[in-house]
């Protein structure tokens, strides 16, 4: 199997890296010519808004919501999560995400004061010890579809309860970045699990 990671702006080689620790071959995807050789794409963390301005300079922002619908393999981290949302609460003006994902999330949703914080937190089907989630200015779910299965969420200072780890089919996000850890069993169960469960189309 061929991972792509999209490479416009963000945290790209981290995730090469922890694709690299389950074994997985990736390349950079900057253009459509690239997507079409992978089997399954990471959206990295970083800036949703600067991604998705980027796909469509480079012309790929189409093509990658067709491999979506078609039901190509998606892992997004933080800004990747933004990216795969239907819909966005604090959006930038005329901001786009490809969708995929029937939530509503929002951006920057911890303010300000904790824009970056790390906890310790329980995600279905991962085995083993909490996974370490290091959050930076992320977003988190306000509003979910059926369909969408919440793996893990956390509570904010309001005392109400977020998803920050969904999966809808072939499609996963997170509002953290295992990325940035050495802990790459979110990258694992990504190629191991949800990659295998999705037909492969081209
Ligand atoms: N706040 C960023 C955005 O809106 C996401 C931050 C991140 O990926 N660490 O895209």
């Amino acid at each position: 199997m061929k991972v792509g990671v999209l490479a416009l702006q963000g945290d790209v080689r981290e995730h090469f890296r922890a694709l690299a620790d389950c074994g997985v071959e990736a390349i950079n995807i900057r253009r459509v010519s690239e997507l079409n050789q992978v089997d399954a794409l990471i959206l990295p963390g970083g800036e949703s808004t600067t991604i998705a301005q980027l796909a469509e300079t480079f012309g790929i922002f189409t093509s990658i919501q067709e491999r979506i619908s078609a039901g190509m393999p998606v892992y997004g981290s933080c800004a990747g999560m933004i990216l795969l949302a239907n819909h966005v609460l604090d959006a930038a003006p005329t901001q786009r995400t490809f969708g995929g994902i029937d939530v509503t999330v929002r951006r920057n949703a911890f303010g300000r004061q904790v824009d970056s914080f790390e906890t310790d937190v329980h995600v279905a089907h991962i085995e083993g010890a909490p996974i370490k989630a290091v959050f930076i200015r992320a977003p988190w779910v306000e509003e979910i579809g059926q369909g969408v299965e919440v793996l893990a969420s956390v509570t904010s200072a309001d005392g109400m309860t977020h998803p920050m780890a969904i999966r809808q089919g072939p499609l996963l996000a997170t509002s953290f970045h295992p990325e940035l850890t050495s802990d790459s069993r979110i990258h694992r169960y990504f190629v191991e699990e949800v990659c295998k469960s999705a037909p492969v189309i081209r």
